[in-house]
């Protein structure tokens, strides 16, 4: 594993979004239980936003530089230190990011795997575009 997956985190939604979510679930804020119900639980109590100085040293295309971008306290040596117990969000990536696939360094194995099988079914990657889409619009 090279770790480039969480170094940097990012994810479609933002933090502020996911925020007011947790707020309407979660009236009285979170227990240290809830932290690891979901997605949404594990990014606000876990996912640190990071600097405008961490920022400017990444390397964004046009469309990643409307993405926030968070470091994990999980992250250390680069390594997870919380494999059993991550969010759906870590165990699917870069699933759910399918649209920013390009995130991914050049080598790396798993999104070479996907591109090469995308290319094979495009009409299965346009769905799946279309289903992420449709996920993010329901849980709006
Ligand atoms: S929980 Fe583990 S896999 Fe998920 S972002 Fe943190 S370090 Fe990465």
């Amino acid at each position: 594993m090279c770790g480039k997956c969480c170094n940097p985190v990012t994810m479609t939604d933002s933090l502020e979004k996911i925020k007011q979510r947790n707020k309407k679930r979660f009236p009285n804020g979170l227990t240290s239980e809830d932290r690891f119900i979901d997605n949404d639980t594990f990014i606000e109590s876990f996912w640190k936003p990071l600097t405008e100085k961490e920022i400017s040293k990444l390397d964004l295309t046009k469309d990643q530089r409307n993405m926030d971008f968070f470091k994990c306290e999980f992250f250390k040596d680069n390594k997870c230190t919380n494999w059993n117990k991550r969010p759906l969000i870590c165990k699917y990536y870069p699933l759910y990011h399918i649209p920013y696939m390009d995130f991914l360094i050049d080598d790396c194995g798993y999104k070479n795997k996907l591109k090469e099988v995308l290319n094979e079914h495009y009409d299965i990657r346009t769905d799946l575009i279309n289903l992420t889409n449709d996920v993010e619009g329901i849980l709006d």
